[in-house]
């Protein structure tokens, strides 16, 4: 029977897990179980053919103890609140796993951007921005990218947000484009940092990364972006996936030659210097490292057990449901987890916005330096959380990020 947990239930049962462990007071975990507040918005919106069709929005803030709500912004038709409210929390845990000063928080629209055009999604982001536009902003909750989001939504929300403030504040959202306050660096950040936790994997295992053999699933931002850099860091990818299909070549495949053929093609399918497979032996593969970059729940209580990977690193959100976290770590796969692997982009996120507070901007070398620094210490503090408290390192991540946020809940106190 396929798995029932939702990606909320997922966060929760992780959530559950560390706090025992790691003897959390209940008032806290109490806390800490629900989202501090969702909100949801309905967002008429003037389609070009003189329709007017009405959009259902969310927005959703975990916790704030550490700091601004920080989380991306989802465009997809099937953004559900379940799944906002999870990606909340996870940004809550993230930002405190690479110790920045944020809390967290996640939006969404339930829409298919691929139907929409340019004119009706700028109407939608303007109309959604306004809806939300008491709870945002560079001290209260600052939106970034996500699935079917990218620079120029930002763009829109930063100009729709300065308009009613009669000041213009590019704080307020991160991953806008580098001419109007965004950060050099932010586009590969995520793939920077899976390359990062990669390298530092492998260290782990006595093994290098260069001749490393890898499977990527999902060619999108993080996929590309991940497989590009490990190829320039001597690795060799053996097999990608997309929506679409999946590819293979044991020599190895090529991944300069492979985005070209994607940028005309919108998919892996038919490249030249690889021979088709089945997406779901991607994941099976026997390969030193796998990177699911695509989406939630697909490493599973059902494949688990046959995953041959020396190394799972997530550069997606979710990708292994809560049932298949023991088996991995009986058969002596490393996995690791989330909100420490993916965690590159928020950390550029938080750059950005730094840069726009003090109005001074860095060179990408700067940017690329400061996140070496932030993810190898947090990947050096998560396995050290994870041997004291003799667990797994996703439970690890998730005590040394409850160790901080409830650190920060004490300091404050709770207000009534
Ligand atoms: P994207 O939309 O750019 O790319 C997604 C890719 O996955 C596409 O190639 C798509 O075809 C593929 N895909 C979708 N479903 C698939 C499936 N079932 N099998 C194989 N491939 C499939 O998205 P993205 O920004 O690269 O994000 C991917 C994941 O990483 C998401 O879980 C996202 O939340 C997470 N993430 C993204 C960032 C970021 O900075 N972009 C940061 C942290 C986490």
């Amino acid at each position: 029977m396929l798995s029932q947990t939702t990606a909320f239930d997922a966060m929760q049962a992780r959530l559950r897990a560390a706090a025992e462990l790691f003897g959390l007071e209940d008032a806290v975990f109490k806390v800490l179980l629900t989202p501090n507040r969702c909100v949801i918005v309905s967002l008429p919106v003037h389609m070009d053919d003189g329709r007017w069709e009405v959009f259902t929005g969310f927005r959703v803030q975990h916790n704030m103890a550490r700091g601004p709500s920080k989380g991306g912004i989802r465009y997809d038709p099937g953004v559900t609140l379940d799944e906002i409210k999870a990606g909340a929390a996870w940004n809550t845990w993230k930002t405190a796993v690479v110790d920045v000063p944020f809390g967290g928080g996640k939006g969404g629209i339930i829409c298919d951007p691929s139907t929409l055009s340019m004119g009706e999604l700028e109407r939608l982001t303007r109309r959604y921005t306004a809806e939300v536009m008491d709870l945002i902003g560079p001290d209260r909750d600052v939106p970034g990218i996500d699935m079917g989001t990218n620079a120029q939504t930002m763009a829109w929300v930063l100009d729709t947000y300065s308009m009613h403030l009669r000041e213009t504040a590019n704080g307020v959202v991160t991953g806008k484009p580098v001419g109007l306050g965004g950060s050099l660096g932010r586009t590969e950040a995520t793939g920077r940092g899976v390359l990062i936790s990669a390298r530092e994997a492998m260290q782990r295992l006595g093994k290098p990364l260069a001749g490393a053999t890898f499977a990527v699933q999902g060619f999108g931002n993080v996929g590309s972006q991940s497989a590009r850099l490990l190829h320039e860091a001597g690795a060799r990818m053996v097999a990608v996936s997309d929506r679409r299909g999946a590819i293979r070549n044991d020599r190895g495949i090529d991944v300069h030659a492979l985005i070209k053929h994607h940028q005309e093609a919108r998919t892996v399918v038919g490249f030249k210097g690889a021979e088709p497979m089945d997406p779901a032996e991607l994941l099976l593969m026997s390969v030193d490292l796998l990177v699911p970059a695509a989406t939630d729940n697909v490493i599973t209580e059902a494949n688990a057990a046959k995953v041959r990977a020396k190394v799972v690193v997530e550069g997606a959100n979710g990708p292994t449901a809560p049932e298949a976290d023991p088996i991995l770590l009986s058969n002596g796969v490393l996995v690791v987890p989330d909100i420490l692997a993916n965690a590159g982009g928020v950390t550029v996120s938080y750059f950005e916005w730094v840069q726009n507070r003090i109005g001074f901007y860095w060179r990408e070398r700067e940017v690329n330096e400061r996140l070496v620094e932030y993810m190898t210490h947090a990947f050096a503090a998560v396995f050290a959380t994870t041997d004291k408290y003799k667990t797994n390192p996703r439970i690890g991540a998730y005590i040394l990020a409850l160790g901080r946020v409830s650190q920060a809940m004490r300091y404050r106190g709770f207000y009534a």
